[in-house]
């Protein structure tokens, strides 16, 4: 059944490159060659992910014109699916740690701001068990595209929905998209990922060729541990959310507020509808100037919205104070 309410627009837009240059196919160079979007309902709002995609261009290469994907989207969302993998993730906390009904699950994900059918709840469930119970051990067919492409590239994600709690561990191949190995666990010792990432080489019977992931010393020991001589690549995607991400809290809650101050503005456009008069005529450029700062978004985190909206109605303010002064010297 078609959803009864369109979606609203994403806010935000996230473009991602996959660190990976190199084929593994060839050892030649992927090039970015076309882009992909996608939408994603994630705990922190509606993203717009805009996936850069490489790929290898030498005729003779097992890998030719195969399509090699940003690393980091897995990290964000399951293939195909329209809510981030931190949404299945609370989705599965709640219920197996909380112990919550899927309508009390439901309305916790509304609280939160994500928007979501209880049927969906349901299917994010299934989603969550299927992604534990995983992929590796019933999967013959997925054994068979392993072998075809003669080896991984496993990415390790640590997803924390509720800080303080579980966190789950996602071990997937970059190169299929496949998620290879989920648990939840209660740290992220390098002890304790030790043996899920020895699980994942022995499950996958064929060679990795590189690890992906963020530069958490845990994560870096584990992996020189448990498959030693293997080259793991750090994401400067994850360096950046780690790094980023107090700051990306702060500056939506400011740009909330900001938002909030000129709400005011529908009202005065709604006063100059129509009037010919050139004071009406100026309101309303002001008007729309406010309008695009609303709307005019920044690309977190490197350029923060709410700091961006800050200086664009600063500007409005400045020009409507000079306005005021040169209309009050020549007011007789
Ligand atoms: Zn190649």
């Amino acid at each position: 059944m078609a959803r009864l309410s369109a979606r609203e627009r994403p806010e935000r837009e996230r473009r991602l490159t996959p660190v990976r240059e190199v084929c593994p196919g060839c050892g030649g160079r992927m090039r970015v060659r076309y882009d992909n979007c996608r939408n994603l309902v994630t705990l922190s709002g509606m993203v717009r992910l805009r996936l850069r995609i490489r790929r290898c261009e030498a005729p003779d290469c097992p890998r030719f014109h195969l399509p090699y994907r940003p690393e980091a989207e897995g990290a964000l969302a399951l293939p195909q699916h329209e809510f981030g993998l931190d949404v299945i993730a609370l989705v599965g906390l709640l219920r197996h740690r909380d112990h919550r009904s899927v309508p009390e699950i439901h309305a916790a994900l509304r609280g939160r701001g994500v928007e979501i059918a209880e049927r969906s709840v349901t299917n994010l469930l299934d989603r969550y068990d299927e992604l534990l119970a995983s992929a590796l051990t019933g999967g013959r067919h997925l054994r068979r595209v392993l072998k075809a492409q003669g080896g991984v590239i496993l990415a390790l994600d640590g997803l924390q929905p509720d800080v303080g709690h579980e966190v789950l561990w996602v071990l997937r191949d970059c190169l299929s998209g496949a998620v290879l190995l989920a648990r939840s666990l209660l740290s992220s010792r390098s002890e304790d990922l030790v043996p899920l990432l020895e699980e994942a080489k022995a499950a996958v019977g064929v060679p990795v060729l590189g690890v992906i992931g963020d530069g958490q010393t845990s994560i870096r020991r584990a992996v020189a541990e448990a498959l030693p001589g293997v080259p793991h690549q750090l994401c400067h995607f994850h360096f950046l959310r780690e790094a980023a991400h107090p700051v990306f809290e702060a500056d939506r809650t400011a740009k909330k507020e900001l938002k909030k101050r000129v709400r005011g503005v529908r009202r005065i456009e709604r006063s100059v509808e129509g009037a010919e008069e050139p004071a009406a005529e100026v309101a309303r450029g002001y008007c729309a100037a406010v309008r695009s700062a609303i709307t005019d978004d920044g690309r977190p985190p490197l350029a923060a919205s709410g700091l961006k909206l800050k200086a664009r109605l600063a500007a409005v303010a400045d020009s409507l104070d000079r306005v005021a002064e040169k209309g009050g010297s020549r007011r007789r």
